[in-house]
């Protein structure tokens, strides 16, 4: 692709390093978090600053190279790897500073979210992340960001205050309120296409403890009917996430991981209808630790085993789609596989749907159709289940999906992707064509260039 001579020169610029296949670390430094994705980049640029950054897009669009840029190495589909192009690894960039008066942290992209929330509760401080401690906090933020704390404070991105970006054009510009306001705009649900966010600048919130866990119900036409009730009335401070899953005895379940920010006392009148449905089968509700609260899923789900996910949102859970998830639980792999329905609603439902480039601002349940397995000979049996509970759930969805749940962009094609940004598509196509008009960055959910219309085309030279 390109000489070993040149390569030996930006290795030089580099205060990180260059991994060839040849390297004794390259196979485990291209790992990503699903042990279904196995591609082999030509080179990745392992950096350590925003430099490194910015020099390995100046080489790769000067040698034409096509990139992927991994932050957390987390995403379902391995949108950080490509294969025979440059992987540019954000993966050693973990700096982070709190400033504990100005309530804000100003984070490395290469940070897992575990890793942000262990810094910043130091300080009784965290930011609204994910549900899984090794996911990364860029392709996370960039994207959106749904967590259990959603109702109170938000998406992820809407706690982003700024963002230092490096552009297509290898020139580093810092974007907030104030400056480069529309990329600004664009980086808070689409940043994936923009350029590649170096610093992450968050607003902080003072949280220490909340009163949560998982209760676990025999899985029924009647709890699934429940929990779409109760979750619609939920108040801010108490946000869910609900999971139709087998049991490794076969037993059907629905489980519901429950997150309030308030007193036990508080937490415990908000849940009463919840824990007086039923006979649960399992009560594991109980103050905890933020940071426990935060590592609930960790043991079930780490790194290196088969992932597969598609999804769909839904605003309610009527009774075709609980028609569905209860057919197709039935015939799904054990626990930690899922019908999972993460919630959003409260704060992140009341920002209007055009303040940020992610526009899902309504009560809704994100669908995640996750199977989970260890031994690659059930992967072919775990796509098809997966397609077929995902069309099976198709018609009772609504026209729009979360970006950071969508599959690979080979298959989820532009309509899927419209869907995923609803009426701000256009406005981020235009901002596509003024900062990435060649698709340097389109190993994502793609947002193609705005075509120019003819009339406006220059002729001759400028
Ligand atoms: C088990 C599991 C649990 C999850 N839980 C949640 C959850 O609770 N809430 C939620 O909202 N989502 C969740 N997700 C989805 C998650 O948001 C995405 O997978 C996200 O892409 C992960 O971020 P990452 O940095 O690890 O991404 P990567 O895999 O590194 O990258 C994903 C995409 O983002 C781009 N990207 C990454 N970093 C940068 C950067 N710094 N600048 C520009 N582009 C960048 C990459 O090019 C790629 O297109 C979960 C996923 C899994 C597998």
């Amino acid at each position: 692709m390109i000489s070993a001579t040149i390569i030996g020169e930006f290795d030089n610029q580099l205060s990180g390093r260059i991994l060839l296949p040849s390297h004794a670390d390259f196979d485990q430094v291209r790992k990503v978090y699903n042990g279904m994705i196995d591609r082999k980049p030509a080179l990745i640029a392992q950096c350590r600053c925003t430099r490194d950054v910015a020099a390995a897009v100046r080489l790769a669009r000067t040698h034409d190279i096509p990139v992927s840029i991994r932050g957390g190495g987390h995403n379902f589909a391995g949108k950080s790897i490509l294969e025979n192009g440059l992987m540019i690894d954000l993966s050693l960039m973990k700096e982070i500073a709190v400033d504990t008066e100005g309530r804000t942290a100003r984070a490395e992209t290469g940070l897992k979210l575990g890793e942000f929330d262990r810094e910043t509760q130091k300080h009784g401080l965290m930011t609204p992340l994910g549900v899984a401690t090794t996911t990364g906090i860029s392709g996370l933020t960039l994207g959106g960001g749904y967590g259990w704390t959603v109702g109170e404070f938000g998406l992820s991105c809407d706690n982003v205050i700024g963002l230092e970006v490096v552009t297509a054009d290898g020139n580093v510009v810092e974007c907030n309120a104030e400056q480069n306001q529309e990329l600004f705009w664009g980086m808070r649900g689409a940043g994936q296409n923009f350029g590649i966010a170096t610093h992450i600048e968050y607003r902080l919130h003072e949280l220490t403890k909340v009163y949560g866990g998982p209760l676990f119900y025999p899985l029924s036409a009647e709890i699934l009917r429940f929990y779409d009730e109760f979750v619609a009335s939920a108040p801010d401070e108490l946000t869910t996430l609900g999971a139709a899953t087998k049991m490794a005895d076969g037993t059907l379940a629905f489980g519901v991981v429950v997150c309030y920010h308030g007193t036990p006392a508080e937490a415990e009148r908000a849940i009463k209808a919840l824990r007086d449905f039923g006979k649960p089968m399992a009560d594991m509700l109980s103050e905890r630790p933020y940071l426990e609260m935060q590592a609930l899923f960790d043991r079930d789900i780490p790194p290196g085993k088969r992932y597969y996910n598609k999804s769909h949102n839904l605003s309610r859970i009527g009774s075709g789609s609980i028609e569905a998830v209860l057919h197709f639980t039935a015939t799904m792999l054990p626990y930690p596989s899922m019908i999972g329905f993460q919630r959003l609603h409260g704060a992140a439902a009341r920002v209007a749907p055009g303040a940020t480039a992610f526009p899902h601002r309504y009560d809704h349940h994100v669908v995640w159709i996750s199977p989970v397995a260890e031994d690659p000979a059930l992967d072919e049996s775990m796509i098809r289940w997966t397609q077929d509970c995902w069309e099976g759930l198709r018609p009772h969805a609504d026209q729009a999906v979360y970006v950071n749940a969508l599959d690979d962009g080979s298959v989820e094609g532009e309509a899927r992707v419209r869907q995923a940004y609803g009426a701000n598509f256009t406005r981020l196509q235009a901002l596509k064509q003024a900062v990435d008009p060649t698709n340097f960055f389109r190993q994502n959910s793609n947002i193609p260039p705005m075509p120019t219309p003819k009339s406006q085309r220059s002729h001759g030279t400028a």
